[in-house]
């Protein structure tokens, strides 16, 4: 990726990820729905499930991928080692980190979230491409049922979803995903309301 000179609007960070995404797969060839596995093999990072203190799903150390042991849900292991391998693949790129490093050199706490937001929406981007977001929000509009639909067509992650549902919208909008308090054992039915809200109207909407 090129040097970052000029500050970006939101719409061309996010065109930077799918650039750096797209180029990902292309390198690596990666094929759409290669499993969190393959592309770590691909891209030449180990892969290995350790006990990861409360809160963290995942890591990276070197050129291993670390996916906390007691995540049992498979879309949610499969975000979370794509978004080690955007960690990864944003340290080896170098752009992104020079252009938030210029920006944010004084506040470490707004530097790490930009790094992760970036991670977040390259692993979504991976496991459910933004082209196919927008198809169906062309042909269905953007509704509170469209989240949870594309997650359950594509077997990936609400969370997912939510980011390219969001990030795909052809209004600004929020998509909010509530997790319902449970003891009971980790399933995607936790994630049980869907939400959007665009910054415009604040007109909420909700999925059942
Ligand atoms: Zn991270």
């Amino acid at each position: 990726m090129d040097a970052l000179d000029a500050w970006l609007t939101p719409r061309m960070l996010d065109e930077k990820i799918r650039v750096l995404v797209a180029d990902a797969r292309r390198r690596h060839d990666l094929p759409d729905g290669c499993t969190g596995a393959n592309a770590c093999a691909r891209l030449g990072l180990r892969l290995r499930r350790a006990p990861l203190p409360a809160g963290i799903d995942g890591l990276l150390a070197d050129d291993c991928v670390v996916v906390d042991a007691a995540l049992t849900l498979q879309a949610r292991v499969e975000f979370s080692i794509y978004h080690e391998i955007m960690h990864h693949l944003i340290e080896e790129d170098g752009a992104l980190i020079e252009y938030y490093t210029a920006r944010l050199r004084r506040d470490e706490r707004a530097y790490r979230a930009a790094i992760e937001r970036c991670c977040q929406q390259g692993a979504a981007e991976f496991l459910l491409p933004q082209e196919r977001v927008r198809a169906a929000i062309a042909a269905d509009g953007v509704t509170p049922q469209v989240v949870g639909l594309l997650a359950d067509q594509a077997g990936v992650s609400l969370a997912a979803e939510a980011i390219q549902v969001a990030h795909g919208a052809p209004v600004e909008c929020y998509v909010v995903l509530c997790r319902a308090a449970s003891d009971g054992p980790e399933r995607q039915g936790h994630l049980v309301l869907g939400g959007w809200v665009t910054r415009a109207s604040a007109a909420l909407g909700w999925a059942a």
